[in-house]
């Protein structure tokens, strides 16, 4: 492997040991501890573990987090009023709802439902339009904690060809939006991508997030190109795998990160990272 490996997991423990000392700092001085709610409704395994996850991370970061757990048929009203109960609640500053929701429950109409402010999810409407207008407030996790992780490691996307495989409102529009917002030259690919090989080739950073096992081949990549891996794809061998052929992927790339341990993680770190930003705003507090 000639790339070098862009460690998630490492910078996501970092970035959560200063989300910490700042909760710490922020109790010390007489401040409200940072609190979210996490919304699970129904008891879809991924959704289960990915909760499970941000759980633990709360505990780490010194932020207590509110669980409510609903059956798979709560109906959309009662998710709703239940936004509305927490949207009230000085005591919570981020509402998070896991998706995805149950098939009769719209989340557009549950993610228009929570208050920008508290939407530590970044996927509220207002909160996008913040980001594409550059004036973010809360960002999206995973593109956000994927520009944390590349500041981190003093990779600049400035002036550079930038390639995002993937349209979606949580991953690839956002993540755009961010490379834009940090001088790059964007290209968004999706599944009508004439030839996305080209796409790629010419990419000096690549970001992929398409849900297909190790769908962009290693021999695409630009010599010395930035990856990142946004794939979680679970193998019927129990393995998990991402949307990049990663060996020979590390074998052309300067930069990579590696799928489990990449951007996984900084996905969570992020949300601790909003968590904070949120209470700070809503306790008027500068740290
Ligand atoms: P979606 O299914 O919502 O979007 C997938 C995107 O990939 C679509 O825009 C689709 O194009 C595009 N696509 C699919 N096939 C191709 C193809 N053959 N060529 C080009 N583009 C293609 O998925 P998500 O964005 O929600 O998730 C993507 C991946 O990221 C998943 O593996 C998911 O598990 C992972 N993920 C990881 C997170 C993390 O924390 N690391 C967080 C969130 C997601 P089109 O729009 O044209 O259909």
């Amino acid at each position: 492997m000639t790339a070098k490996l862009i460690d998630g997991k490492a910078i996501s423990k970092a970035l959560k040991a200063d989300v910490r000392v700042a909760t710490d700092a922020l109790v010390a001085r007489g401040a409200r501890r940072p609190g979210l709610a996490v919304v699970l409704v129904g008891s879809d395994p991924a959704s289960s573990i990915y909760v499970r996850n941000k759980r633990i991370s709360c505990e780490e970061t010194g932020i207590h987090s509110v669980s409510h757990d609903l059956p798979a048929e709560t109906s959309e009203a009662t998710l709703l009023a239940l936004i509305d109960q927490l949207n009230a609640d000085p005591a919570i500053d981020g509402i998070l709802v896991q998706s995805p929701l149950p098939k009769h429950i719209s989340e557009h109409a549950v993610i228009e439902r929570i208050d920008p402010s508290k939407d530590v999810d970044g996927f509220h409407p207002y909160n996008v339009g913040r980001l594409a207008t550059r004036q973010p407030l809360m960002r999206p996790c995973t593109p956000y904690g994927v520009m944390i992780m590349l500041e981190k490691m003093g990779l600049s996307v400035r002036g550079k060809d930038a390639v995002v495989v993937g349209q979606s409102n949580i991953v690839g529009r956002p993540m755009a939006l961010e490379l834009l917002m940090a001088s790059a030259t964007i290209t968004v690919c999706h599944s009508k991508t004439r030839d996305l090989k080209a796409e790629v080739g010419r990419a000096e950073v690549l970001v992929v997030g398409t849900g297909k096992p190790n769908m962009i081949p290693g021999s695409w990549i630009r010599e010395g190109a930035i990856v990142v891996d946004v794939g979680i794809n679970r193998m019927p061998d129990g393995k998990i795998c991402g949307d990049v052929e990663f060996a020979p992927a590390a074998e052309r790339a300067g930069w990579i990160t590696p799928v489990p341990g990449g951007v996984g993680p900084m996905t969570i770190a992020a949300l601790m990272k909003n968590t904070l930003e949120s209470t700070l705003l809503r306790q008027g507090i500068a740290l």
